[in-house]
C-alpha cells in the first residue's frame, strides 16, 4: 500500500516526531531536511515541509506558494552544507513517476567531488534499465 491511502501520519512526520529513526540535518520554522535512507547519489537529501497537508508539489503550488519558495531556498542551503557547488531537486509526482510517500518533498542529490551521474536522474523510476 503506498501512503496516498494510508490515514496515517506520512513517514516523514514520524521521523519528525521522534517516533522512527531518522537523520534531521536541519530544521526551520516550516521544513526539515532528512538525509534519504536509499541514496541515489553520494548526496542524497529530503526536504520536506513540516505540514503533511499537501500530498505533491503541484498541491503544494497551488496551495502555499511561498513554502515552496521556501523549500527551494532550503534545498539550497542544505546543498552547501553538504559541500555541493551545484545540486538537482526533483519532485517526483504521482505513483507513475515513482512517488512513494504523500507528503510533499523535493529530492536534492549531488556529488561533492564532481559531477552527478545521470543515473541519478532515473535510478528507481519505472522502466528503470528498459530497452528501447
Ligand atoms: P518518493 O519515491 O519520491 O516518494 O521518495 C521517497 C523517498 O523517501 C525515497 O527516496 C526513500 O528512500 C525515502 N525514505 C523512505 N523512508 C525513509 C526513511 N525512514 N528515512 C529516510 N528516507 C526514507
Amino acid at each position: 500500500m503506498t501512503e496516498r491511502e494510508s490515514t496515517e501520519p506520512s513517514v516523514f512526520t514520524r521521523i519528525l516526531r521522534g517516533e522512527i529513526p531518522g537523520e534531521i540535518l536541519l530544521q526551520t520554522d516550516d521544513a526539515f531536511v532528512l538525509r534519504d535512507i536509499a541514496p541515489k547519489a553520494p548526496v542524497h537529501l529530503l526536504v520536506v515541509p513540516r505540514t503533511d497537508a499537501y500530498r505533491d508539489v503541484t498541491e503544494l503550488a497551488a496551495g502555499d506558494p511561498r513554502l515552496l519558495a521556501h523549500l527551494v531556498e532550503v534545498a539550497r542551503t542544505a546543498a552547501a552544507q553538504a559541500g555541493l557547488d551545484s545540486f538537482r531537486l526533483i519532485f517526483n509526482t504521482g505513483l507513475g513517476a515513482g512517488q512513494t510517500v504523500f507528503h510533499v518533498h523535493g529530492h536534492v542529490l549531488g556529488d561533492p567531488a564532481g559531477s552527478l551521474d545521470e543515473d541519478s536522474m532515473t535510478a528507481g523510476m519505472p522502466g528503470e534499465g528498459r530497452d528501447s
